[in-house]
């Protein structure tokens, strides 16, 4: 496929998923088979911050293609959930409902990819905002069906 027709019509995109890698390394391989698919099509990333789990897998990836990376993350969970380095931009926030806000605000679509309760809750919270017509923008599952 040219780089025309790859070309998304989404210019940054929300990845929900989990803080661990899962039992299946398939979770793993969908984490950063998606992280390459972005930076194929053009798409920065939005996620949770954290450089753990798939979400520290998703980030490598997308940020080693030269994509723009946001993690949005309350500072109370930074010892928690990022170990070591993070990639791209790291955006603090208050709690938990600013960063779901923030997430949202800064992306055109969601992808949950296999994760725990957090990502179905974050996953679950952004299709019952556009049930609510808080945003119309499109929310997916790819890649299994959590852990
Ligand atoms: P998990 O799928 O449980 O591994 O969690 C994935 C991510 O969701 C982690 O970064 C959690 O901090 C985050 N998370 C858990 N609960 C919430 C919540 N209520 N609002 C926003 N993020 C959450």
């Amino acid at each position: 496929m040219d780089v025309e027709m790859k070309q998304s019509r989404f210019k940054r995109i929300c990845v929900f998923c989990g803080s661990s890698p899962g039992k299946k390394s398939s979770y793993k391989d969908a984490a950063i088979e998606l992280g390459k698919e972005l930076v194929s099509r053009n798409i920065d990333l939005v996620y949770g911050g954290g450089s753990i789990g798939l979400m520290g897998l998703i980030s490598q990836a997308v940020f080693d293609g030269g994509r723009h990376v946001i993690g949005v993350i309350p500072k109370t969970l930074m010892p928690r959930e990022i170990t070591g380095e993070t990639v791209g931009e790291v955006k603090a926030v208050a709690d938990m409902h600013q960063r779901k806000a923030e997430m949202a605000r800064h992306s055109d679509a969601f992808i949950a990819l296999p994760g725990g309760y957090g990502t179905l809750e974050e996953l679950l919270e952004v299709i019952t905002w556009a049930q609510l017509g808080i945003h119309d923008k499109p929310a997916r599952r790819l890649g299994g069906n959590g852990f």
